[in-house]
């Protein structure tokens, strides 16, 4: 009998702990975005993410509660001997907080962990190259984004895209749109949408535009997004995502129901920063 009463307890608790722990989750953070931002942050973003100067004083403190969320829910790992300073963690935070910042407020739920290496790093990756044959090959990687819990950074490369807001070329917007397509587990071109009736409207945009760029890419025709997007549905998310925070002006103008769907999913338009 006293068994069963303490069973019950024990499930009961766990089950308020699991109503409760949003509710928890939402006034730490507040508490965290409460905390008055730092000056010498404020001068590293500044400095290595510029066009965080042309947001509106409301968008800028908005960005700084993010930046402030991620800096403390987030582990930073550097790699290949690489120690992680506050301009590599602010550099990161801000840049993949942009992606949120008029979002629905989820902090790339799954990421754990963004490992830092000095510059380009290797990976041995299996490929099948033919009828049972596989071949081990050491591939050269700028990023990569996970599934499970970790995003792979180039800290050079980083630097390089930083120091270029205009190429369409953005690692850490790449890396991170690739965290709100696997959101739900999946990778493949749809990240978590407001609506279930926004689905229909995502899925015939988005594969219209990604034969389109294929069909470019395959003729040799050269166009605003990188021609790396026709690899699959996944990446062509990733790269228009690089090409709507980087070519709003151009891509607007070639793509305009591909600009307005992602100017509806990120709940913002680039084009008053550029
Ligand atoms: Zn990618």
């Amino acid at each position: 009998m006293v068994a069963t009463i303490i069973i019950f307890l024990i499930m009961g608790l766990i089950i308020i702990g699991i109503l409760i722990s949003p509710f928890l989750i939402k006034q730490r953070r507040s508490r965290v975005k409460n905390r008055p931002f730092p000056p010498l942050w404020s001068a590293i973003i500044e400095n290595n993410f510029p066009l965080s100067l042309r947001l509106s004083p409301i968008e800028r403190r908005r960005l700084q509660g993010h930046i402030q969320v991620f800096v403390a829910e987030k582990q930073f790992i550097g790699c290949g001997g690489l120690q992680v300073t506050e301009e590599m963690r602010l550099t990161v935070a801000a840049i993949a907080c942009l992606l949120l910042l008029n979002e629905r407020g989820e902090y790339f739920p799954k990421l754990r962990s963004v490992l830092i290496y000095p510059s380009t790093y290797f990976v041995n990756e299996t490929v099948a190259t033919g009828n049972y044959i596989i071949e081990e090959r050491r591939v050269a990687r700028l990023g990569e984004s996970w599934i499970n819990d970790q995003v792979i950074l180039s800290w050079e490369q980083v630097q390089q895209d930083t120091g270029n807001w205009k190429d369409g070329h953005n690692v850490i917007l790449h890396e991170f749109a690739h965290q709100l397509d696997q959101e739900d587990g999946k990778a493949e071109g749809v990240p978590i949408l407001q609506r279930n009736s926004d689905y229909a409207m995502w899925a015939r945009v988005m594969t219209e535009e990604y034969q389109q760029l294929c069909n470019d890419v395959q003729k040799g025709i050269k166009t605003v997004m990188n021609s790396y997007g026709a690899t699959n549905p996944a990446e062509f998310f990733a790269v228009a995502t690089e090409t709507f925070f980087e070519k709003p002006h151009q891509l607007l103008k070639q793509h305009p129901s591909l600009y307005e769907l992602l100017q509806g999913y990120y709940q913002l338009d680039p084009r008053q920063w550029i």
